[in-house]
């Protein structure tokens, strides 16, 4: 079967069969298909789409390119979440505990930050003695002593997504639904997990920009990974403002505490609660009311908190640094960043505000760039907040030895602020399962 073939039928409209599309993989990840091919292939995908068959089939190619992880030492319900990324996105610190809290199986992998988004794994990293790099066996009997566990991507899991991703990345084909739904998927069904929640995000600070566009690739998404047997639901979530109130790693950990001692922002213990409770409701029979009460009830109780405790200490973390988070690192100083003028906060750039953390060295420019633990930045108003001249709108935590008026200056452009009151946008936008 020849490349320009499968690349010619897909260009004219035509729908590919599972042997056409498994070839184009399969040579483009052996290097007989080479990247021009491959690119000509994306372009032609990109405007002509992909049918739910067809992506399905993507799916399954890129998924078997690698290794597989089949979880199967591990006993009960084990389930995964997805978050489509963003800033602030402490999600999986806080959603790991409370789903174990609840009874299910947490056995994440999880990745490393780059440009505006921080990786979960840097973050735990904060943690003094934190170990992300468990062998298999450690790995299991962990998951199965505590029920959470969160380490760094092992193994040569899904090699045709970071080829093709790659490739996407430079011939402007990343916003494609089936390709996005293909990239996503492969690499989650990888692991052989039971239930998956997909935290779609909307909004400027996301790669969908429309609802309608959000709904659209999480219900493809369910649909792949129901096909595949699993167990799936998205919650659909706006994306138009970081996600709780501190972005960096350190001050995420701390914000991640709280969340878990029930004293976190509002708007993120409200996507935590949805979240879970949808994972709650796939491994058991609960709606999800009852599974949300349930959610609240690990919070209120201190048993989320505490297996928070179990996962770090069972990952060779100090304990200490989390019943005391003072003794997390921390910036030498604290730079406040006020309002120049009276009105509302109409507008808060997400990936502006993720590249001013980065700037303070909380973040990665280049993949050897070191992360300066303690850095980074609190927004104290939200969108919708009035304010008035002078008001603190942003504290930012800061070393000596960058240059930080310039992340100061950049946090600044990030933040409208307009004469007009601004409603802001609900958190939870819509539910597909
Ligand atoms: N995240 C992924 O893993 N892949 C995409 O294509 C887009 C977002």
């Amino acid at each position: 079967m020849r490349a320009y073939d499968i690349i010619k039928k897909k260009r004219d409209g035509l729908k590919l069969n599972q042997a056409e599309i498994a070839a184009i993989i399969k040579g483009f990840v052996d290097n007989t298909v080479p990247d021009y091919q491959m690119a000509a292939f994306l372009m032609a995908v990109y405007f002509r789409g992909m049918d739910e068959e067809e992506t399905y089939w993507l799916t399954e190619c890129m998924r078997t390119s690698g290794d597989v992880i089949d979880l199967k030492g591990i006993e009960g319900f084990t389930v995964d979440k997805h978050s489509t990324g963003g800033v602030g996105d402490k999600t999986s610190l806080v959603l790991g505990p409370v789903l174990a809290a609840l009874g299910l199986k947490v056995a994440k992998m999880s990745g490393r930050g780059l440009g505006h988004t921080g990786g979960t794994i840097d973050k735990l990293e904060a943690i003094k003695g934190f170990s992300c790099e468990l062998s298999t066996p450690e790995f299991i009997k962990a998951v199965n002593t505590t029920g959470v566990v969160i380490v760094g991507q092992t193994g040569n899991l899904v090699p045709a997504d970071k080829k093709i991703y790659a490739l996407r990345d430079v011939t402007a084909t990343v916003d494609s639904i089936p390709l996005i739904a293909a990239s996503i998927m492969s690499k989650k069904l990888a692991v052989a997990n039971k239930g998956l929640v997909l935290d779609v995000k909307v909004g400027s600070g996301a790669f969908m920009k429309s609802l309608d566009d959000a709904r659209e690739l999480a219900r493809l998404m369910v649909k792949i990974g129901k096909q595949a047997g699993r167990k799936v639901t998205a919650v659909i979530s706006n994306m138009d403002e970081p996600l709780g109130e501190m972005i960096g790693n350190s001050v995420e950990v701390i914000e991640a505490i709280e969340t878990l001692r029930n004293k976190g922002p509002e708007s993120f213990a409200t996507l935590i609660k949805a979240l879970a409770a949808q994972a709650l409701a796939l491994a058991s029979d609960l709606s999800h009311e009852a599974a949300e009460a349930k959610v609240s009830e690990v919070l209120e109780n201190g048993q989320a908190y505490k297996k928070l405790l179990e996962m770090v200490k069972i990952q060779g973390g100090d304990v200490s640094m989390i019943e005391d988070y003072r003794k997390l690192p921390a910036a030498e100083k604290t730079v406040e960043l006020k309002a120049d003028k009276a009105g509302y906060i109409s507008q808060i750039h997400c990936e502006e505000i993720g590249l001013a953390a980065m700037m303070l060295g909380a973040g990665r420019e280049t993949k050897e760039s070191k992360i300066d633990m303690g850095v980074g930045l609190k927004l104290i108003k939200h969108v919708g907040d009035q304010v008035k001249a002078g008001d603190v709108i942003a504290e930012l935590y800061v070393n000596p030895k960058r240059d930080n008026d310039k992340a100061v200056d950049r946090l600044r452009a990030a933040i409208t602020i307009s004469p007009q009151h601004v409603t802001p946008q609900k958190l939870i936008l819509d539910i597909i399962s």
